[in-house]
């Protein structure tokens, strides 16, 4: 049997929540004080995700890095792939908030976007 405590972040509140696995299935949960950290705790242990945020180069634009998030959160076993991949891509500007960089990242179905506009040297865009 293994015990792995974790914090609720479905609400303010943040509990801490203790679950018991085993044989890689879930025995309890405890420390909740809503059926949301039921769902939260299914979600650590069967399925964790995160939401990446990080930045990419930006090719002819006012800044050098374009910062970017996933849409969504993404599966945090692809994590480690993801930064490869970002450290790799550029981007040209303009770019606008809320642009798709990448629409389906990794192949998870979930879209990178621009966190902030950047535009063209020497041209600005109106979204600055
Ligand atoms: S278990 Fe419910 S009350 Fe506690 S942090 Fe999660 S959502 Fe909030």
């Amino acid at each position: 049997m293994e015990t792995r405590t974790f914090t609720c972040i479905s609400c303010p509140i943040g509990c801490r929540l203790t679950v018991e696995i085993e044989d890689g299935k879930i025995n309890e949960i405890s420390g909740n004080k809503c059926a949301r950290g039921v769902t939260y705790a299914e979600n650590e242990i069967y399925n964790p995700k995160r939401t990446l945020t990080s930045t990419v180069r930006i090719i002819g634009g006012t800044l050098e890095q374009l910062p970017v998030r996933t849409r969504e959160p993404i599966p945090k076993g692809k994590m480690k792939d993801a930064m490869l991949y970002l450290k790799d891509l550029k981007v040209e500007a303009p770019v606008a908030l809320g642009d798709v960089v990448v629409s389906d990242f990794l192949e998870t179905g979930i879209a990178l976007i621009a966190t902030r506009s950047v535009d063209k040297k020497d041209q600005l865009t109106k979204n600055s």
